[in-house]
């Protein structure tokens, strides 16, 4: 890539040289205004043949393809393990956890997380 970029960036300027030694040279067609407007041209076009190369955009790093997000399981987690369970299940089917614990002091079902017991205070 790096020896086509200076190629083509050499290959501009030997353009414009070779338009401004036919504007220069003496030779009756740079003479006319034709001849001129001919050699114009050639000199724009090796210019921007050569900053066309020197500004030449490094080739864009192709970006990774995004990962696709996790997919989370909608509902009930197991707290131990982690995997999906029905809010039905009172025992997680993976890992034997029980899943909806109950107040020792009252029998009702409590969260994992509850402290106290929303039904009879007792401390969990
Ligand atoms: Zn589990
Ligand atoms: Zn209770």
């Amino acid at each position: 890539m790096i020896v086509k970029k200076v190629f083509g960036t050499l290959f501009g300027l030997g353009i414009m040289v070779f338009a401004v030694m036919a504007f220069l040279s003496n030779e009756p067609a740079s003479k006319t205004d034709f001849g001129r407007i001919i050699t114009l041209v050639v000199f724009v076009f090796g210019l921007s043949v050569m900053v066309g190369n020197l500004s030449a955009k490094k080739p864009v790093p192709l970006t990774p393809p995004t990962s696709p997000i996790p997919v989370v399981p909608l509902g009930p987690q197991c707290p131990s393990c982690g995997k999906a369970v029905s809010s039905e299940f009172s025992v997680c089917p993976y890992c034997a956890t029980t899943l909806k614990p109950k107040c020792p002091h009252c029998g009702k079902e409590v969260a994992h997380d509850y402290k106290n017991c929303p039904y009879c205070g007792s401390q969990l």
